[in-house]
């Protein structure tokens, strides 16, 4: 679920209901629980809701922290990424950071249902644009888990979009099926690219125990109000060794603006350490971690054991770690590096490169087809494929 700003017009269709604009507002369970030691945590300001660091603001957290239980945390922002009121906080036991408060389950539910899609891609289903980014991506993802898992083996993707990753994954020898909160996405990746992507939530799949080899969830575990239930419940889907592939986006991360960093969908904001350690609580083993070349993504491949090891949640300098590098990422720092120059550059290379990709008229399972030939198959080959495409199109 890779995100980018609200397009132009997409606000309105979060104000009205504004489950995750207006998150204290709106949640029925707010009344029940304990108040904020802040007077007003809006004014007081975190070091991350400016561009200049503050001292941190201690409070206590109406959500215990999902990898140690602690509930004394700081302040870290006070401000969403549109400048709306958003809480963050973050755990000085463990550095786990997270929205706090926050929507209840069903509003949350509700949301990611009915509205997420239009509110952050201005459509209800993927546009050709999208489907060739996404593909992209996929094939890029796919060859990652091709290295840790042979052809033949049953994938499930967690919050699957428009089935990208699925189908690519199908391509490659999987016999991948998916799942998708929003129905639009859903029922394009199974009308138009064909693939088998069913509608729900994860709460809702039904899955035999032990029938699958790996899961992955793309930007999907930050979104989950309950990341470690999650965990629990997809290493009763894996067999004994099987893969959980997680890819979440980088609290640690430089290469936005300051004030990007935190965002109203982003429940949890995780890094490679405390990804991994949640992994552990849930009984898996760390097979790796690393992080993207811009290091705005953090990856977790992990794997089901038979008898986990009881993991301990400290851990020690992490909180540390993470603070001072929200507190040294200042808006005059970021001016100053390269990031702000070379994000513009970067994306209008890829805009121009996807105009290129989108020349003629291409359905999606055709995009999606090109991309995989040239990301997998040898110049040769490709040859040979267009050549006996368009002898078939002639015909
Ligand atoms: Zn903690």
């Amino acid at each position: 679920m890779p995100h980018k700003s609200p397009p132009k017009g997409s606000q309105k269709s979060l104000s009205p209901k504004g489950h995750l604009k207006r998150p204290v507002g709106n949640d029925p369970h707010e009344a029940h629980r304990p108040r904020l030691r802040t007077s007003n945590p809006l004014t007081v300001g975190g070091f991350g809701s400016g561009y200049f660091p503050m001292v941190p603001v201690q409070t206590i957290a109406t959500v215990p922290c999902e990898l140690c239980g602690s509930q004394n945390v700081e302040i870290v922002a006070t401000q969403d990424r549109d400048a709306s009121p958003l809480q963050v906080v973050l755990c000085p036991q463990c550095g786990l950071v997270w929205n706090d408060p926050r929507p209840s389950a069903e509003a949350l539910a509700a949301y990611y249902r009915e509205e997420y899609r239009q509110d952050y891609k201005g459509t209800l289903e993927p546009k050709p644009r999208h489907t060739l980014r996404a593909a992209r991506v996929a094939v890029e993802r796919c060859r990652q888990l091709r290295g840790d898992l042979p052809p033949g083996e049953a994938v499930l993707d967690l919050g699957a979009g428009g089935g990208e990753v699925v189908y690519v994954l199908r391509q490659l020898g999987f016999p991948a099926s998916g799942i998708e909160p929003n129905a639009g996405y859903a029922r394009f990746a199974r009308e138009r690219l064909h693939v088998p992507v069913t509608s729900g939530s994860w709460q809702e799949a039904s899955i035999d125990p032990g029938s699958l080899s790996a899961v992955t969830l793309f930007h999907v575990m930050e979104h989950l109000d309950s990341p470690l239930q999650a965990m629990h419940l997809i290493r009763g889907w894996l067999r004994t060794g099987g893969l959980l592939w997680i890819e979440v986006p980088n609290v640690e991360a430089v290469c936005q603006a300051p004030s990007h960093r935190f965002h109203r969908a982003h429940l949890y904001n995780f890094n490679d350490a405390t990804l991994a350690a949640l992994g552990r609580q849930a009984g898996f083993e760390v097979v790796r971690t690393f992080t993207s070349a811009d290091g705005g993504n953090v990856t977790a491949v992990l794997r089901k054991t038979e008898h986990p090891v009881a993991a301990t949640p400290s851990l020690p300098g992490n909180a540390n770690h993470i603070r001072g590098i929200i507190q040294a990422h200042t808006q005059l720092r970021h001016c100053l590096s390269a990031a702000p120059f070379l994000r513009p550059l970067r994306k209008l290379r890829q805009r121009v490169s996807e105009t290129i990709g989108l020349l003629g008229k291409k359905t999606p399972k055709e995009l999606m087809d090109r991309v995989i030939r040239e990301a997998f198959h040898s110049g040769v080959l490709s040859v040979v494929i267009d050549l006996s495409e368009l002898a078939a199109a002639a015909i």
